[in-house]
């Protein structure tokens, strides 16, 4: 159900949940300070206990509400890159609820680049917003998604398609050196160069200990998803549906083929909802060219992370 924001600001008030537009992907935003919005928000989702939220806030000037021993490079990094998609994790004030953290002593904070969620959680304090989407599925990059794994039930408030399409940098500001847990479109480059000290990239098992939602399935349409291997020959079948970015593979038109020529930025943005639409059209492999060896885009570590949890 699409609500207005003077709606939306009423529900969060009282304690419910809205889904919010960002720049990445949809958010189920509640009240950060609500135990009880807070425990809605996992049952709705079906989300696991032990992964933490993302608290969005609509400036910098709220970073002291959650955070103490909050290192100078945080402001630097929120002077450059919000408001926008990197998260920070840094240590929790006391009175920021167990439940947000999953017990954690660090929180994850953002200020999301988003007319629509800056003027709710400047109407309603800090919120915390998950991907809108039940736990497991591909995050939501339109209204029409949360209808799909909702119904009616979650009332949203409609911003469009999402810019990004996939979800925020988070990056670890609580301990030496910095790591990035989840890569995004902030890319470690970028980070870097602000803070002019070297960042490392969490590995796997590094990432599933620090942040526990990285530990679980993600993004998973009901199709198979899988890497073209070089050998591989498209078949233009009702079965199979390739994404591709060169003319490696031919042929290159055909209903079942999308080609997005290059264009990484483009393919974040429609990834989610590719996923989608090829369950509707009953395909039964999404076959994507693979992109590790294209580096001139910032987002591609993060496609090639969000694409290999798919799998
Ligand atoms: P989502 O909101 O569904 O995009 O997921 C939030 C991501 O942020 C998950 O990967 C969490 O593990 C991560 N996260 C949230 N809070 C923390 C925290 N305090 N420490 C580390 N990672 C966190
Ligand atoms: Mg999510």
């Amino acid at each position: 159900m699409k609500v207005t924001i003077k709606q939306a600001i009423e529900i969060i008030k009282s304690g419910g949940v809205v889904a919010m537009p960002t720049e990445t992907v949809y958010g189920l935003a509640a009240d950060a300070a609500n135990l009880r919005a807070i425990q809605k928000t996992f049952k709705i989702k079906g989300r696991p206990q032990d992964n933490p939220l993302i608290v969005h806030l609509s400036s910098v000037d709220q970073l002291t509400m959650l955070a103490k021993d909050i290192p100078e490079d945080a402001f630097k990094l929120a002077e450059h890159f919000w408001p926008g998609p990197l998260t920070m994790v840094l240590k929790k004030k006391e009175t920021v609820l167990d439940a947000v953290t999953a017990g954690l002593d660090t929180v994850a904070v953002r200020v999301p680049d988003h007319p629509i969620a800056l003027e709710l959680i400047s109407q309603s304090g800090p919120l915390t917003a998950p991907s809108a989407n039940l736990s497991g599925k591909p995050s939501p990059t339109k209204p029409e998604h949360i209808t799909e794994d909702y119904g009616n039930k979650i009332p949203f408030l409609d911003g469009g398609s999402t810019k990004i399409g996939i979800e925020s940098t988070v990056l670890d500001l609580s301990l030496k050196p910095y790591s990035i847990l989840r890569p995004g479109s902030v890319s470690k480059e970028e980070i870097s160069e602000v803070l002019t000290t070297d960042i490392s990239i969490a590995s796997d098992t590094d990432s599933s200990k620090k942040s526990p939602g990285t530990r679980y399935s993600h993004y998973k349409p009901k199709a198979t998803v899988k890497w073209l291997e070089n050998n591989d020959v498209i078949i233009q079948d009702n079965n199979n549906f390739y994404i591709l970015h060169s003319d490696k593979f031919l042929p290159v038109d055909s209903a079942n083929i999308l080609h997005f020529q290059g264009d990484f930025n483009h393919l974040a943005s429609v990834l989610y909802d590719l996923f989608r639409t090829a369950d509707h059209s009953g395909y039964k492999t999404i076959w994507i060219e693979p992109i590790s060896e294209v580096k001139n885009y910032s987002i591609t570590e993060a496609l090639i992370n969000r694409i290999s949890k798919a799998i």
